[in-house]
């Protein structure tokens, strides 16, 4: 048997509950891993929430780092027991001590890196460079515009962007945020709380607007970042960190210039193992050769306060990964 955190109902944070259930067995193409930390994604409020429905009871968590304890059938790309990995899909959930892992969307994690940053750079990383090098692609003078951009994804957004050759807008909701936006390379920041960011986003481009928005909050942004775009540009709908947004009229999109939106997941850029190996391995340098700087939030949660871990993301405290330790 094994600790993991259940999930029975959908609700607020104390629907997940500590529970004792039996080890899961690895199938075929996958690891058996022991984890020694577990991210804590936004994804992970929607599965809680309900707002993506997944099927009950369950243990949630996508992503974590750890030890192969047990190798399943079938291809698994020469990992072993003992194998130090990290990885970002999971058939078992990862809020657990011991999580089933798809082989194929999982690292050896590289000697400069620990486990907590090996982490980071699995959904918030991967996620990252998908979006800048896949679901849209930034290139040298693009303009982009990140919201949220002091948080975890957005930090990595605007810094993939910036070294893309990018020019960045960043909007955030106070001072202090806006501190963390500029220092993660945004040429601007609007602070979207006091400020209109569709007159921001015009003016700071004289009229012109940006070729991309990436936007993570949903509800209240969305229609707003279609009048950040510039004629033919594009929208990265990303996340529904502010609620899940209303349906969108496509004739909007021709009135409003030709725009195009798409809605990626992470999940389809990481399809096949060497889709997955190239991604991560220009992660794995983008972060060697510090061009990708993850934060390790602290405090570093315990898997039993898995309840604090989520009321602490959704209180927008995060600029960088959340995580929790097993002890
Ligand atoms: P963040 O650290 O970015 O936290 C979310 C941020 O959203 C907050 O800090 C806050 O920043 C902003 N926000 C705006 N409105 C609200 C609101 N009403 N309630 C809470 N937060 C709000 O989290 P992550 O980096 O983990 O994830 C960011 C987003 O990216 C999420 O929407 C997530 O679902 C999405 N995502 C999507 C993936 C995909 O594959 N499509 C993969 C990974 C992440 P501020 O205070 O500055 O407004």
């Amino acid at each position: 048997m094994m600790r993991a955190i259940r999930l029975h109902q959908v609700g607020g944070p104390e629907v997940l509950r500590m529970e004792h259930v039996a080890v899961p067995k690895p199938s075929v193409g996958q690891l058996l891993v022991r984890n020694t930390v577990i991210g804590v994604n936004y994804i992970d409020t929607y599965h809680r929430t309900g707002a993506y429905p997944m099927p009950l009871p369950a243990t949630i968590g996508r992503d974590g780092a750890g030890i192969v304890e047990e190798v399943g059938m079938g291809e698994t790309f020469g990992f072993k027991k003992g194998d130090r990995v990290a990885y970002c899909s999971t058939p078992s959930g990862s809020y657990a001590e011991l999580s089933t892992v798809n082989a194929a969307q999982t690292v050896l994690v590289p000697p400069h890196l620990d486990d907590e940053h090996a982490c980071a750079a699995m959904i918030q990383g991967l996620t990252a460079h998908a979006f800048v090098k896949g679901a849209y692609h930034v290139k040298e003078g693009s303009k982009v515009l990140v919201h949220a951009a002091a948080g975890g994804l957005g930090r990595l957004l605007v810094q993939c962007s910036k070294k893309l050759g990018a020019y960045v807008i960043g909007t955030t909701s106070t001072e202090e945020k806006k501190e963390i936006a500029l220092a993660a390379g945004c040429d601007e920041v609007i602070l979207y709380s006091e400020k209109n960011f569709v007159e921001e986003t015009k003016r700071i481009t004289m009229g012109r607007g940006v070729d991309v928005v990436y936007d993570s909050v949903g509800k209240d942004t969305l229609l707003g970042s279609l009048d950040c775009l510039t004629r033919r540009g594009c929208l990265v709908a990303c996340g529904n960190a502010s609620g899940k947004p209303a349906p969108l009229e496509l004739g909007l999109l021709s009135a409003k210039g030709s725009l195009s939106v798409t809605r990626p997941t992470l999940n389809d850029f990481i399809v096949t193992r060497p889709e997955f190996e190239e991604r991560v391995n220009e992660v794995f340098r983008w972060i060697q050769e510090d061009k990708m700087k993850l934060k390790v939030m602290q405090p570093i949660f315990k898997l039993e306060d898995a309840q604090e871990a989520h009321r602490f993301i959704e209180a927008r405290k995060s600029v960088g990964k959340v995580l929790m330790r097993l002890e």
